[in-house]
Formats: structure tokens, C-alpha cells, sequence
């Protein structure tokens, strides 16, 4: 069981994208849980304010250290081994490596900034982790939130129905996945690869392993610089490149 802790100031964001599917159905099963925490609440001044004039001056506001910190203590003190990673366009990029890594934790507190950032001493002292969905900014770490709850929750254990997905699906093994079909056979005209029709499944392997060669050569050839090719991997990818000649 993993349990996510949510700080926003915008709780109500999660509620609808967490009810669906299997992330749903894995908070029913106890896989998982997901507690939302509004910022505000923490906040001290009548008028909640979570937000202030940057030092030094420059645009926009900067979220407040106080509220987030007094809401990350007493958070906290509920959970035992506990990461606190913040959504920043300025942390680690993404990917499957940290999402199993994470998915081993029992408890992940993810705080989400607005405005212009948050105040650099949240980063300094309350932070583990600081983790961005990619080179592009958003309006609020909320939906960089729920990606990372998503792609975490696919490997905490029976989440989801069968475990060989996140096995044979694009990134886990550093190369895209193969293409995928489905009935009808035949549609406008466009068909599908004899060889799927085929119930060969020796042939099928050799196909699936090919196809996934030939799309990681062709749209993401840096994923193939980070791994070890087998030799008979290496044969195909040489017949790839011919091919491509
Ligand atoms: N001024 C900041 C900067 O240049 O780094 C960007 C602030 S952004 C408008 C407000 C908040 O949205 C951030 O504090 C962060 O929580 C979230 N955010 C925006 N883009 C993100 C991304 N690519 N990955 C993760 N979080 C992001």
C-alpha cells in the first residue's frame, strides 16, 4: 500500500481524474490511498494568503515557506518512511526509473507550487526530491501531481490487472513498444500484418522484437545509446540500419 499525501491550494483539481478506472479501483482495493491537503488551511492571516511579493522585486508571487511547512509537519508526523518531492519544472525529468522507484515507497508527499515558484526554502530544507514532467511550464504543479501519482501507481503491486504490461510496454526496457492491432482485421482497406493473424507465436516474438528495434532507431535513437544490445539484437539493428540505407 502506498499512500500519496497531496499539499495544493487547489484541491479539488484531483478529485474527478482520481475517480476513474484503475486508479479508482485500486484506492477501493487498498492498493493505494490519496489524502488532499488545501495549503490554505495552514495559512495564519485572515485573509489565508499562501502567496507573497518576491524579494527583490520581479513579476508575480512566490508561495509562502510557513504554511507549507506547518502543513508538511504535521503530514508527516502521521507517516513512517516518507519521500517529499516537490513538482518543479526544475527537477529531474520524469521517467519509468523513478516511477518504480517511488511505486517501492509507503508514503510519497507531493506538494504542488503555483504563482511564480515556491519560496527557495522549501526546496532548501522540507524537500527529498524534486521532480519536473518536462521541459515546458504549467500554471501549477497539480497536474504535474497526477501524472506522477499515475505513472507510480502502474507499478505499485496488482494495480494493475496484468503485471507483464509494464514489461513489455515503451521505456521499460529503454526501447518504444511495438505496434499494436486489434479487431477487425480488415477496416477501409488498412489491414493488419499477416504475421499477427498468423498464431505463430515464435514468428510473432520476432516480428514484436523487430518492429520495436526499428521505431526506437527511428524516433528516439538516444533511448538505444543507454542500453546494451544482445548479439542477437545487434543483428537485427544492423539489418535496420541497412534497411534505412
Ligand atoms: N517560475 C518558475 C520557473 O521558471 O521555474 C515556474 C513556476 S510555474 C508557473 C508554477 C508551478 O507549477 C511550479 O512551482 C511547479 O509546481 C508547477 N510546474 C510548472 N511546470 C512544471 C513542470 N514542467 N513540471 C513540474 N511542475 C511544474
Amino acid at each position: 500500500m502506498v499512500k500519496f499525501d497531496v499539499l495544493s491550494i487547489f484541491p479539488e483539481m484531483f478529485t474527478s481524474p482520481l475517480n476513474f478506472s484503475l486508479l479508482k479501483k485500486a484506492q477501493e482495493k487498498g492498493l493505494l490511498s490519496i489524502s488532499l491537503h488545501d495549503i490554505r488551511s495552514w495559512a495564519d492571516d485572515k485573509h489565508k494568503m499562501t502567496d507573497d511579493a518576491p524579494y527583490g522585486g520581479g513579476c508575480g508571487m512566490v508561495m509562502k515557506v510557513e504554511p507549507v511547512e506547518k502543513a508538511l509537519n504535521k503530514i508527516r508526523n502521521l507517516q513512517d518512511d516518507s519521500v517529499v518531492v516537490l513538482m518543479t519544472p526544475q527537477g529531474e525529468v520524469l521517467n519509468q526509473k523513478i516511477a518504480v522507484e517511488l511505486s517501492g515507497k509507503k508514503s510519497i508527499i507531493i506538494i504542488c507550487g503555483r504563482y511564480e515558484g515556491v519560496d527557495e526554502r522549501i526546496r532548501e530544507h522540507l524537500v527529498d526530491r524534486e521532480i519536473s514532467i518536462g521541459d515546458y511550464i504549467l500554471t501549477g504543479g497539480e497536474l504535474p501531481a497526477l501524472i506522477l501519482i499515475d505513472a507510480v501507481s502502474r507499478f505499485i503491486p496488482d494495480v494493475l490487472g496484468n503485471p507483464e504490461s509494464t514489461q513489455s510496454e515503451s521505456f521499460s526496457a529503454n526501447i518504444l513498444e511495438y505496434p499494436q492491432y486489434t479487431r477487425p482485421a480488415e477496416y477501409k482497406n488498412w489491414g493488419v500484418p499477416d504475421v499477427l493473424l498468423s498464431g505463430n507465436h515464435a514468428e510473432i516474438e520476432i516480428w514484436r522484437k523487430r518492429k520495436s528495434l526499428k521505431r526506437t532507431y527511428q524516433r528516439r535513437p538516444d533511448l538505444l545509446e543507454k542500453i546494451k544490445l544482445s548479439d542477437e539484437d545487434e543483428k537485427i539493428m544492423d539489418e535496420i540500419k541497412q534497411e534505412d540505407i
